[in-house]
């Protein structure tokens, strides 16, 4: 089967040879782009090659005129997609998906959509949509300006969405963003001269990141890949681990069990200076929950129990390695709901 084929972009990359993004030709469908909402005017990401003319230019026109081998490689990956079923889509883009696992052997899954070129059509985006829910394992991001067709991707925990929001699209955006903004992967990226007052922001750090040869500014920096929760956003999760704490006494899986497919349970903080742990940890698992569950959905309960290893919230490296090992646990875990409880107090206190 043809696939899109593959790039390996300087800046998304983060390793050698990671072949982690794709482009399709940019511009409004009636110059053959495919971003149908591409927006003109100042501030837009589309600009008159002269005043007062017809011509339209994008950023990629100064990209493409000095690598030639990006504009074939666009021209290739339209010319695959155009005029195909939405079935026909999904095979493509899921092969194409494949193709990049089988690259990197399954390791450093993060692949962007997109590094030009938009959603171009209602059936193309909903293909995107089930590639993604199918590979649950890979880690996804995207920026957009088709702005209503980011309903596609709500329910989907394993891609952040980027609204690609600037002064002439402002408005549509923030509307959008408003209906959305407590889904923790449906985020905005503004392009302006002026901050964004009222919100959270952060500058993208990728013109003082220097792009090395084994890794791009974005493998560095991650903010969009999978940091933005915890450093942008912030939104509370419908559970936190301190609300299930106080609501917990003595409470035991077996408690829980029926109403709740999955448990991860935590030894209570016993009376010897513990709760400091407690809190760390509960800091520590709130961030990797955020990171992994949107709030739309309730954290997973598991019958599995979660013993942690740190004895101390000074034990960083432990306590590291338990945030890892219950990210890990995390991410093997069919879609569900999470939840936090806690065990009696071992012998010994926390253990
Ligand atoms: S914020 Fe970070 S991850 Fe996002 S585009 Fe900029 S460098 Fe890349």
């Amino acid at each position: 089967m043809d696939i899109l084929k593959l790039t390996d972009d300087s800046k998304v990359k983060f390793k050698k040879k990671h072949y982690n993004t794709f482009g399709l030709m940019y511009g409004s469908p009636e110059t053959g782009g495919t971003c149908p909402h591409a927006t003109l005017g100042p501030g837009g990401c589309l600009t008159l090659k002269k005043e007062g003319g017809k011509n339209k230019t994008c950023y990629m026109d100064k990209l493409v005129k000095a690598w030639p081998s990006v504009g074939r490689s666009l021209v290739s990956n339209t010319a695959l997609l155009a005029g195909k079923s939405q079935i026909e889509l999904e095979q493509i883009l899921l092969a194409t998906v494949d193709e990049f696992i089988k690259i990197n052997s399954g390791e450093n899954l993060y692949f962007r959509l997109h590094y030009s070129g938009d959603f171009f059509s209602e059936e193309y985006a909903k293909a995107w949509a089930s590639v993604v829910k199918q590979r649950s394992n890979v880690r996804f991001w995207v920026y957009t300006r088709e702005l209503d067709r980011v309903h596609l991707f709500v329910e989907l925990s394993n891609i952040t969405v980027f609204l690609s929001v600037d002064p002439v699209n402002y408005l549509k955006g923030l509307e959008v963003y408003e209906k959305y903004k407590l889904t923790n992967h449906i985020a905005m990226a503004y392009l302006g001269d002026t901050k964004p007052e009222g919100h959270r922001w952060v500058t993208c750090p990728a013109s003082t990141i220097k792009n090395s040869p084994e890794i791009g500014a974005c493998g560095k920096c991650r903010l969009c890949v999978d940091n933005y929760v915890t450093k942008v956003k912030k939104h509370p999760i419908p559970y936190t681990l301190n609300k299930i704490m106080n609501n917990v006494t003595n409470s035991s899986v077996d408690q829980t069990k029926g109403s709740m497919n999955r448990i991860i349970t935590l030894r209570r903080p016993d009376q010897t200076g513990h709760s400091d742990l407690a809190m760390a940890v509960a800091e520590a698992i709130a961030k990797v929950i955020e990171e992994r569950y949107e709030n739309s959905r309730a954290p997973y309960v598991n019958g599995e129990a979660f013993i942690f290893s740190a004895n101390s919230n000074e034990d960083t490296v432990a306590l590291m390695q338990d945030t890892i090992r219950l990210r890990q646990q995390l991410l093997e875990s069919p879609d569900g709901q999470v939840m936090v409880s806690l065990m009696p107090p071992a012998v010994g206190g926390v253990s």
